[in-house]
C-alpha cells in the first residue's frame, strides 16, 4: 500500500432523509483516513449518527485553494480522502471543484460515491421534460445581474433548473415572471425528503398567489423548475395562422388542415404538421 496514491472519493450524503445515506457512502467514510467538509460541526453529526469516527478537516470556499495542496500530498502519501458537504452531492453548487480538477492534474484516482442530489430529485417529479435540461444554480443575489441573466435565458427550450433561498423567492419569480410570461410553467420543489415537502406545479403568476396567499410556503429549501421555451418553429406560427389552422383542425384530419392553412398563410406544411402532432 505505502508505494499507492490514496483515492480521493466525491461522497453524497442525505438532502434531508438519513436513510437516504448508502451504504456504500458510509462503508467509504468509514474507510477513508481524513473527510473533508464544508462544517465540520454539522458534518460530525451526520457521522456520529452513523458511527463513524473517522477524523474530519474543513474545506470551503475560502480555503480549498489554500488546503488542495495539503490534501494532494496526503493522496500521494497513500491516504485515501472524502469529500463531503453539508447536504447532497459535493461541488453541486457546492465546494470541491478547485480539488478534484488538481488532483486529476497529478493524475491521483477521483470516484464518485453518487447519491442524493436536490436538483436531480425535484427534476425527477417535476414532469417537465427531462431529455434535455440546464442547471443554473443560484441566481445572483444582485437585481440587475439577476434579471440578465434571466434574460439570457428568455429563448431557452430546455427545462431550467435554479436553486433558490427563501428571502429571495419571490423576487427571483417576480422577474421571471416579466421575462418568461406569466404563464410558463413552473414547479417548486420544496423541502425534499423532509417532513414538509411539498411538489407545487402551476404557472409562475399562480405560483406567486399560492406563495403569498400563505407566506409560511416561502420558508425552507427550494428548487424552481421551470418549463422551456416552446421551440423556435411554433413561435414562427402567428396567432392568425394558428387560429386559421385550430378551426380547419375541427373540420378536417391533420395532414389536411396542414395542407390547406399552409396554401392559405404560406407556412410550411410540416411545419403545421408538427405542431399538430404537439397539441
Ligand atoms: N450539493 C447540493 C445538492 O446536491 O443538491 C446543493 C447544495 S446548495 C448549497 C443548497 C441548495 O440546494 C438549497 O438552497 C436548495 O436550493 C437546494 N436544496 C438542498 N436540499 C434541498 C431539499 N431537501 N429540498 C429542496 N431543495 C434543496
Amino acid at each position: 500500500m505505502s508505494n499507492q496514491t490514496g483515492i480521493l472519493y466525491i461522497v453524497a450524503t442525505p438532502i434531508g432523509n438519513l436513510q437516504d445515506f448508502s451504504p456504500r457512502a458510509q462503508s467509504i467514510l468509514h474507510a477513508v483516513k481524513l473527510v473533508a467538509a464544508e462544517d465540520t460541526r454539522h458534518s460530525r453529526q451526520l457521522l456520529d449518527h452513523f458511527g463513524i469516527s473517522t477524523p474530519l478537516q474543513a474545506l470551503h470556499d475560502h480555503n480549498e485553494r489554500h488546503l488542495t495542496h495539503t490534501l494532494l500530498q496526503r493522496l500521494q502519501a497513500g491516504d485515501s480522502i472524502a469529500l463531503i458537504s453539508d447536504a447532497g452531492t459535493p461541488l453541486i453548487s457546492d465546494p470541491g471543484y478547485h480539488l478534484v480538477a488538481a488532483a486529476q492534474a497529478e493524475h491521483l484516482p477521483v470516484i464518485p460515491i453518487p447519491g442524493p442530489c436536490a436538483l436531480i430529485a425535484a427534476l425527477s417529479v417535476a414532469g417537465l421534460p427531462t431529455d434535455h435540461f440546464v442547471f443554473e444554480g443560484f441566481l445572483s443575489a444582485k437585481a440587475t445581474a439577476r434579471r440578465h441573466r434571466l434574460e439570457s435565458l428568455a429563448q431557452e427550450t430546455r427545462t431550467m433548473i435554479f436553486y433558490e433561498t427563501p428571502h429571495r423567492l419571490l423576487d427571483c419569480l417576480t422577474d421571471m415572471t416579466q421575462v418568461f410570461g406569466q404563464g410558463r410553467v413552473i414547479v417548486l420543489a420544496k423541502e425534499l425528503t423532509k417532513l414538509f415537502e411539498t411538489v407545487q406545479k402551476d404557472t409562475l403568476a399562480n405560483l406567486i398567489d399560492w406563495l403569498t396567499a400563505q407566506p409560511e410556503r416561502q420558508k425552507g429549501e427550494f428548487v424552481l423548475v421551470v418549463q422551456g421555451a416552446p421551440p423556435p418553429d411554433e413561435k414562427t406560427v402567428s396567432p392568425e395562422t394558428q387560429r386559421v389552422f385550430q378551426i380547419l383542425r375541427q373540420e378536417l384530419p391533420l395532414n389536411q388542415a396542414a395542407k390547406l392553412t399552409s396554401q392559405i398563410t404560406g407556412i410550411s406544411r410540416n411545419v403545421l404538421y408538427a405542431l399538430g402532432l404537439e397539441k
